[in-house]
Formats: structure tokens, C-alpha cells, sequence
């Protein structure tokens, strides 16, 4: 099915324009996002149609932006939903989902976004992929550049996890590291795309299109929950773009008639060590005041979020909270999750777990009503942070006695 996407629209004065490379509106230099004729869709986008999609994100082709002869498509999406007893019984909340998006080709969310991203660039005729990353983001626009045969420029604050800088320099791509933070690397990023046009900056110079891929997440979620949406979403805040393109998938399904009821009330989650969006909230803030991050969540590692501002304003128009949590509470919770439902997540999924603990025990989220937490990528991209804590139990001679001592002074039973 085609796509409804008619053009790209002023998020702040409503100007319109064509589907084309642009993503700052000429009249108030606001940012564009890709508008849809929903009129026309109805009827036509139906539960059934989408059923009838591949098992990916394109089974939302005619909802996200024109890719044009054909998608851009490793793999992304489609990830499970996952009902979480045992570590809802822990939080002490009813019912509780994980959307598991460590499950994606390079194992975080940021795969949606650049198969939407390069695929509107390849239809837009750019040759390069290149991107401005605190990590996640080059792993995946160097692995869907490599796909696709085209070159790849990423670039990342210099002192990332090694895991994730071996994770995208493997895909043969140019990677450059910046001695700096990733507001750095966003600024000289905004430099290079004026030098070099035929580059494809997924969250910058194509940015409407890269943010249209984190709808897919509510859209799966409406539809792995029988076409009804959640209650209550909590969702890890970098620029803030997941969380604001999410609120647009539920509304463009109800606004379809695809699912019924109230917006569901979305909530944040920062590391306290890069929380600008979280501190805005709580102080009651009318604008969000950039930080310096210092915080084990690198990948959530962005001190002055682009979306930042739209994030505040849903928070506040719909009885969100934001929670705000150390890097210990992360750890503890990376561990948490692990150890109650078998899933291992980096530490963006620690910071989701302990914000969602933090706003049940101080009330803001309804633990009689079911929650949905986004765990956005995989605990094999961040393991430096856990290496020191998650060891060995005993370490051992190969004989017998040396094993039953070792069991004995752990005290674990022979019977279990
Ligand atoms: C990029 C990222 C996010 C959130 O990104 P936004 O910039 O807010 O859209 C969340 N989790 C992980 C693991 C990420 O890499
Ligand atoms: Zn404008």
C-alpha cells in the first residue's frame, strides 16, 4: 500500500511544504514533521491491511513517510511485547509490558528510525549516510549504509563505550570521534551538512523522516495488545523524539478509528546525570535549561534535547511525570530486569525500569492500571557498564570437593 504522507509540515506555524530534503521551516526556522492525509486513509488503512504487512515496520508503510520504489529494510520492528508478572509483582503494579526493542537487527529502537531515514534519502537522492550519534544511532545508519552499498560517515563523542564504537566501526564505515559531548557532535554535525549536500544526516538534515519511525512503537503496541491502546507509557527521554512521535502513532490510530479511547498517559525517564527535561518539570520551568550530561546512560546522553520543549508541554497538558534516577538505580535495575524476566538491557533500559519504580512509589503512575515501559536497547552494547558486578560466583579447581565447597560456602542446597 502506498503511503498517505502528503508533505512536510511547520511544527510551530503550520507551514507547509513538499516531501523534499528540508527540515527547517523558512519563515520561523521551526522544525518540519512529515504530515499524512488521514481523510483519505480511512477506510483505506484498515486492521486487516496492516495484518497483511511484513513482519517489520513497513507493515505501517502507508502511516510513515514515502520510501519510495522500496523500503530501506533490514529488519526493524515487530519486536515482542512481553507481559512482565514476575517484575510487576516486584514494582507492585498490575499489569505491565515490556517492549522489548533490544530485539531489533542491531539491537536498539534506533533501527526504526534509520529505515525510515535512509529510505526517504535514497528517495530524495542522497549517495552517504552520515548521522551526529551518542552511539546507537551510527551503530545502526552504518549497518543499514552497509546494506544498502552506500557509504557511511557517523560521528560520536570520542570516549563512548568500546562496545558500541566496535559495534559501528565493523560495518566498515567512516567513524569519526569527537573530543566532546554530544551536543558537540550535534553542532558540528549541523556545520557539515551545509558543506556537504549529498549527505544523508538521518537526525539532522532528514530528521522529519528519522522521527517518524518511532510511531512504529505505538502502532505495534496497539496492535500486540488486540488493537487497544495501554493506559500508561514510560519512555527514555534523549532529544526527546521517541516520546513525541510515539503520542503521534496512538493519535493517527484513533484518529483512523484503528483503536478507541483516551490518549494514553505517557510518561518520561532520565538519569539524573543528564536531566534536563526531568528538572524543567519538576521546578515548573517554562523552558528546558541545557546540561552538561555525566551519566552511565550514554545513550541517553544529550544535555540540550531538541524535543525537549514539545516533551514538557505533552508531560504537563496530559498528567505525565518525569522521573529522574542515579546511575546506581540504573545498574540496580539493568539487574532487576534481568533477574525477574529474563531480559538483558543496556543502560537506557536500566533508567526506564528505575523511573517507572520511582513514579509508582511517588504515585504518578497507576499501579492499578496496565503500563507499557519501552526497554530501547540491548545489554550487549553497554556491558562495560556491568562487567565489574555481574562475575563469577566462585571461581574453582576442576574437581569435585573444589565445587561442593565452593556451592557450600554460597550456600546452595543440593536438593535445588
Ligand atoms: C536514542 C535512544 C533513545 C531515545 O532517543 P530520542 O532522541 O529521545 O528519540 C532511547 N533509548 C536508546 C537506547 C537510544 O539509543
Ligand atoms: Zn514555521
Amino acid at each position: 500500500m502506498a503511503s498517505f504522507a502528503t508533505g512536510l509540515l511547520c511544527r510551530e506555524c503550520g507551514e507547509t511544504y513538499p516531501a523534499e530534503a528540508r527540515y527547517s521551516c523558512e519563515f520561523c526556522f521551526g522544525p518540519l514533521e512529515v504530515d499524512y492525509d488521514l481523510d483519505a486513509a480511512q477506510g483505506v488503512v484498515t486492521r486487516e491491511s496492516i495484518e497483511a504487512g511484513p513482519n517489520s515496520i513497513w507493515r505501517y508503510e502507508a502511516l510513515l513517510p514515502d520510501p519510495g520504489a522500496e523500503p530501506v529494510d533490514l529488519g526493524a520492528g515487530w519486536t515482542p511485547l512481553r507481559r512482565a508478572t514476575r517484575l510487576a509483582e516486584v514494582l507492585g503494579v498490575k499489569e505491565l509490558w515490556l517492549k522489548d526493542d533490544t530485539r531489533n537487527p542491531t539491537g536498539s529502537f534506533k533501527d526504526r528510525v534509520v529505515s525510515c531515514a535512509l529510505s526517504s534519502a535514497r528517495r530524495l537522492g542522497f549517495t552517504t549516510a552520515a548521522c551526529a550519534s551518542t552511539g546507537n544511532l551510527a551503530t545502526s545508519v552504518a549497518a543499514h549504509a552497509a546494506f544498502i552499498g552506500w557509504p557511511s560517515v557517523t560521528i560520536i563523542p570520542s570516549d563512548l563505550e568500546k562496545s558500541k564504537i566496535a559495534m559501528t566501526a565493523i560495518f566498515g564505515g567512516t567513524v569519526l570521534g569527537v573530543e566532546g559531548n554530544y551536543d558537540d557532535v550535534n553542532r558540528l554535525c549541523v556545520e557539515l551538512v551545509a558543506e556537504h549536500p549529498g549527505w544523508a544526516f538521518a537526525n539532522v538534515n532528514l530528521r522529519p523522516y528519522y522521527a517518524e519511525g518511532s510511531k512504529t512503537l505505538a502502532f505495534e503496541i496497539c496492535e500486540q495488545l488486540g488493537w487497544t491502546q495501554p493506559d500508561q507509557v514510560v519512555v527514555p527521554l534523549a532529544s526527546g523524539s521517541q516520546f513525541t512521535k510515539i503520542a503521534k502513532g496512538f493519535a493517527q490510530f484513533r484518529e483512523l478509528g484503528l483503536v478507541e479511547g483516551p490518549a494514553p498517559v505517557l510518561f518520561g525517564a532520565q538519569a539524573s546525570g543528564c536531566s534536563p527535561i526531568a528538572t524543567a518539570f519538576t521546578e515548573g520551568a517554562e523552558v528546558v535549561t541545557p546540561q552538561k550530561p555525566n551519566t552511565i546512560a550514554r545513550s541517553l546522553a544529550i544535555g540540550n534535547p531538541a524535543d525537549g520543549p514539545y516533551v514538557l508541554d505533552a508531560l504537563r497538558q496530559n498528567g505525565g511525570d518525569c522521573g529522574s534516577v542515579s546511575d546506581e538505580e540504573v545498574l540496580e535495575c539493568i539487574g532487576l530486569l534481568a533477574q525477574t524476566e529474563g531480559v538483558f538491557a543496556e543502560t537506557a533500559g536500566g533508567v526506564t525500569i528505575a523511573a517507572l519504580r520511582q513514579m509508582v512509589r511517588r504515585g504518578t503512575i497507576d499501579p492499578n492500571k496496565s503500563i507499557v515501559a519501552i526497554i530501547s536497547g540491548h545489554g550487549l552494547k553497554t556491558l562495560d557498564a556491568v562487567v565489574d558486578t555481574a562475575t563469577v560466583s566462585a571461581t574453582i579447581t576442576p574437581s569435585l570437593a573444589s565445587a561442593q565447597e565452593a556451592l557450600r560456602s554460597l550456600q546452595i542446597e543440593s536438593a535445588s
